[in-house]
This record gives structure tokens, sequence and C-alpha cells, in this order.
């Protein structure tokens, strides 16, 4: 342990709820955090500060961690604070008394909104003093913010954002908004990293309170039934590049199946078995797979007791033995009643196993995580199968694995790297030690990009009745609006037309949303809420002066749109807010570019 300088005694406040930790002394944290670098003193900090509102008060511990971490709910809630620069700029602007204009000045000057409100409170002439904030009132109020929604809900947010900075003290005010802005850097990675394993925060507060925040790691952990955050992977667009990248050390590649990411968990005791299975966005699928959920019996060997394993459900052929394509997998119904109406089989691709018999398996190497998996799983005929790999050295062998995996209907290839540390399952992060190589990626076609439909336009011709083509946005979060980025009339099949159509009239609205940037030349005849994200592939992107995707972003008077997009398929497992940012689609633009 590392001794660092006494930390001041915390000092009750009182208020309505009765005598609570100060906002203050959180803040004064904060502040000792950023004087230092050393990952060491940041520790002992928070560990000696999480110490004392332990000792004062338990239950104001829950909501100080979360603050530290900046979170209002764990992931799997789907709770976010969700607040634009621009609600900030003008929280900031009403609560110091000055223009919108002016701040948004002193925000280049300073370069960020924290010092821009703390220069405004410490220049105010407070004639009477505000009553001190408590670190619950902050929290309960962040919340209140992140569950307001509908008509007046930026007005709403931003009265509450004001009020709060009304009741603080210039540094309060600066670390608030650093919190709000979600850019607080000095977030504690030691937390961070078991609440992406252990997502139920009420029992990651009883561990700090056992064994304190330094050893938590070592005793918050996986437990089935609770989803894991996945782990995900770069984008490789050269099979030689691999070498290059892994600098010698061993790798595996294995096939990318194209289908859903299904996080399989399984607790045997005495004669109850348990199964869940959850999604990539930690969504509880288990309703719409009971089919794997039956085999697992068949499938985990007799000395399993418990597992979490990382799968692809992918639709499958049982005659012909072969892997189905994904706009098939979508047909399955969300919640299937009875196995007998199944009428899409599906079989289960396994390529990691990250827990078995009470223990987590994380932090071994992927190559021992392997062993296990193939020790005491079993392939099942048409229903369970270990993920097809092979551990290759040659850019040539490389090459003809990616050809053989499209040939076998899968989408490229996963390429992993195989022994020591690096190797360890990361969740939740999109790790260079993970690689996705696409045959679309080596023929230069670039990612695809997921938007959301927010408009539609009549069909002509065979599309008489149906919708000919629709208007795409991205997502810009700091603005918080959908922007229009193309048009899309290709890549449908008759049956999509339709599909599309029942779906989409179920949101249509009769003027677009404020938050909807577009320009009359592309007005749809029918407006969508922003509900459906599709993926979709095109030629290229292009600077264009009536899209407002990343408008202003490559060139003042010009946003970026796709040339010859088409339409790949629904992302049923992507909200709106999940689509590809504008800062993406500013990228993606500009790597076009490098690689012209
Ligand atoms: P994509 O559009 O490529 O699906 P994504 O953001 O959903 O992107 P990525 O991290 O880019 O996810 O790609 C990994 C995904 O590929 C996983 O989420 C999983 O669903 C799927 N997958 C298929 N086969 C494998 C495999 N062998 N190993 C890991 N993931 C695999």
């Amino acid at each position: 342990t590392i001794e660092i300088n006494k930390l001041d005694p915390i000092e009750l406040i009182d208020t309505k709820e009765g005598r609570r930790i100060p906002f203050l002394a959180l803040c004064k944290i904060f502040e000792s955090i950023e004087a230092t670098t050393k990952r060491l003193e940041i520790t002992a900090l928070i560990r000696d500060f999480l110490s004392q509102v332990m000792e004062l008060d338990k239950e104001e511990l829950t909501v100080t961690v979360m603050l530290c971490i900046n979170k209002i709910a764990p992931d799997h809630e789907g709770i976010e604070l969700g607040i634009g620069e621009s609600i900030l700029i003008k929280s900031i602007a009403s609560a110091t008394g000055r223009q919108v204009q002016k701040v948004k000045q002193e925000q280049q000057e300073l370069g960020d909104l924290g010092m821009v409100v703390q220069r405004g409170k410490s220049n105010q002439n407070t004639m009477f003093k505000p009553k001190p904030l408590s670190i619950s009132k902050v929290f309960s109020t962040f919340k209140e913010i992140a569950t307001t929604s509908g008509s007046n809900s930026i007005q709403k947010k931003t009265g509450l954002i004001t009020g709060l900075l009304a009741s603080c003290s210039d540094i309060e005010s600066k670390y608030l908004i650093s919190l709000e802005a979600e850019d607080f850097q000095q977030a504690t990675e030691n937390l961070k990293q078991v609440l992406s394993e252990f997502p139920v925060y009420t029992n990651v507060i009883d561990s700090i309170y056992k064994y304190g925040i330094s050893d938590v790691v070592n005793h918050c952990m996986l437990t089935p039934t609770l989803p894991v955050k996945p782990m995900l992977a770069k984008i490789e667009k050269a099979a030689d590049d691999i070498l290059r990248r892994f600098e010698g050390k061993p790798f595996t590649c294995e096939f990318k199946y194209d289908g859903e990411r299904s996080q399989i968990h399984f607790v045997r005791k005495d004669e109850n078995v348990q199964c869940v299975i959850f999604s990539r966005n930690a969504e509880n699928n288990t309703n719409k797979y009971p089919d794997i959920a039956n085999s697992v019996k068949e499938f985990a060997g007799s000395n399993v007791t418990s597992f979490i394993l990382d799968c692809e459900a992918v639709a499958w052929d049982k005659t012909t033995g072969k892997i189905r394509s994904f706009q098939t997998l979508s047909s399955r119904k969300r919640k299937v009643e009875n196995e007998a109406e199944i009428t899409v089989g599906v079989c289960c691709f396994a390529f990691d196993l990250l827990y078995l018999n009470g223990e987590p398996l994380i932090r071994m190497p992927l190559r021992k995580r392997r062993e296990l998996l193939h020790e005491n799983f079993i392939p099942v005929q048409n229903k369970f199968q270990f993920a097809i790999s092979k551990d290759l050295t040659e850019v040539e062998d490389i090459q003809e694995f990616l050809d053989l995996s499209i040939q076998e209907n899968c989408e490229g290839l996963m390429i992993k790297t195989l022994d020591g540390p690096t190797s360890s399952y990361e969740p939740s992060k999109r790790s260079m030690n993970w690689l996705k190589l696409k045959k679309d990626y080596v023929e230069g076609l670039g990612d695809s990009l997921d938007l959301v439909v927010i408009g539609a336009y009549f069909g002509k011709g065979k599309r008489v009745g149906a919708y000919g083509a629709y208007l795409l946005a991205c997502y810009d979060p700091d603005r918080e609006e959908y922007q229009a980025i193309c048009k899309i009339g290709t890549g449908f099949s008759d049956s999509d037309l339709e599909s599309h159509k029942v779906k989409l009239d179920e949101c249509k609205i009769v003027a677009p949303k404020p938050y909807y940037a577009f320009s009359d030349k592309t007005k749809p005849d029918i407006w969508f809420e922003p509900a459906m994200v599709w993926e979709v592939k095109a030629a290229d992107l292009s600077l264009s002066p009536i899209y407002q995707a990343a408008f202003g972003e490559i060139d003042a008077s010009k946003g970026v749109s796709l040339r010859f997009p088409r339409f790949i398929r629904v992302r049923e497992d992507k909200t709106p807010e999940m689509a590809t940012s504008s800062a993406q689609v500013a990228e993606m633009y500009e790597n076009q570019k490098i690689n012209q």
C-alpha cells in the first residue's frame, strides 16, 4: 500500500434528507487527482477517500463510487446522462449570467467548459451564500436529468443543471461540468474494470467495504447470469499487416461468423439448472433462443457445473449442414413460445470460454482458455460447434483461410493473440489484440456504416404502394442531432421493402424532429421517429452541399454523403444513438483520402 498525505476529515452538511457528505469533499479529491499523474497515488487517494465515506455513511458509498467512475446506473440498465455540449453551454450561460456566445468564446480560449464555468462563478458577485450541495443531491439530479424525456426535455435538463450550478462553489462547478461533459479523464481504471465484468454495483460496494479499493479486483469477479461486456475487435485491412501488428507474437485465425453474438451463462446446482443467453448489448435473449438453452446439457460435459461461453449464433441449414445468411437469422422471432414453432434453426459457434466451474478465466491466455473450451464441451451436430480456427504464420496461408471462410458463408476472419497477458479477454474493449479481417476491407470497399432511418420517399413504378427510397442519418452525440447523410433505394429485396414499411409506419411522425439536420432539397415525403438502424455499404464517401453529416468538419460549407449506398441489414442490436457518429463519418472520409 502507498501512503499519501492524510486527507482532511470530511465534515457532514445538514440537508433536508439529514446529514450528508458534501460534494465539495469529492471535488477536492478530484483536484488532488488532477495534480498527480501517478496511478498508485490516484488509487490511494480514492481508496482513502472511499474509506472515509464508508465510515461516515455506507449508503453514500454507492453514489460516491458511481460519481467517481462517472456513471449513474450499471450499463445494462441503459440509463445514461446524455447531456450534449449545447445544453451545458446554455446552462453555464444562464448560471453565470452571460451570453451563450461569450461562453463559447471562452471555451475556445480555455479549452474546456469546466474551466469556463469556474472562471464565471469566481467572477460572480453573490449576495448570499447558496446552501452547500451534497453528493447524493448531485447524483439524484443526474438521474433525474437522465430520465427526463419528452417535448420539453431540453429546457428541463437545462433548468436542472442551472439549479445545481447555482449551488456550487467555483471548484465544485468545474468538476460538476466535467462529470456532465463525460470527459473526466481521471476515472479509476480499477473500478471500471471491475464493473465491466461484474455490473452489480451494490455487490461491488460490499466488496470494497470488505477488501478495500485496491484489492476489489481480486474479489468481485465474473458471475454467471450477470452479463459481461463483450470484447470487440479493430479493423485490419490487409493480411500482410497482421504480421507487422503482432510483432512475432503467436496468433490464431478464426472464422468470423455472421450471426448474433450470444453469451451463454449456465449454473447447475444439484437438479436445478439455470441458463441465460445475453446479446451483444446485455439484453436477455433466452426467450429468443430456447433451442440453444435446452441443448446446453448436451454440449456441456458432465463435470461442468457453471460457465460463461462467448459464441456467435448463426442461422443453420440442417439438410445441407451449411450456414445460412444473416438475413435468414433476422427473420427469427424475438420471443419463441414453443420450440416446435421455430422455423429458422441456429447453430452456436463457440469462440471463447470466460468462466468455468466457479473460476473466472478471462485473465488466462487465450491458448489456455481454448484448451479448456475444447476439453469441457462437446460438439453437437446442428447445434453446437467450436469456431473453426488455425494458428497461422504466413501471409499466403491467412489469405487462403480468409477465402475459405467466405466460401463457408462467413464474413472473414478474427485474428487473436494467443499467449501472454495481451491475450487475456478484455471486457468492453475494442482491442488491438483482436483484429477483424473482412473480404470487403481487403477489396477496398471499407467498413459499413450503421445509420438511422429518419424519412421515406413514395415509390414509383414497381414500388408504388411501398416506399421507393429512404433518408438515412448518422448521429452527432455532441449536438444531440441526427444528420442526414444519404438517400438509399438499393439492396432491398421485395420482402425487405414490405417489412420495413410495416415497421416504419409505426413510427411515422407528422413533422421532422427539431434535432434532425437536413436540407430542403432532401426533404422526404414521410418522417419517422429515430428507431431503426440499418447497416449500409457504399462505394465511397463524398463531400456534399446538401447533406448535413459532419457538416463543416472537412469543408466549411459541406457535409459528407455516401455514393451508391446499398442496404445490408437491420441492426437490431443497435439503438439509434449507437449509430455511426458524425466524427466517425469524418474520419472515414479522411481515411479514404489517405488510402487513395
Ligand atoms: P461488425 O459490424 O463487424 O459486427 P461489431 O461492432 O458488431 O462490428 P466487432 O468487434 O467489429 O463487432 O466484430 C466482432 C463481432 O464479430 C463480435 O461481436 C461477434 O458477434 C462476431 N464474431 C463472429 N465470429 C467471431 C469470432 N470467431 N470471434 C469473435 N467474434 C466473432
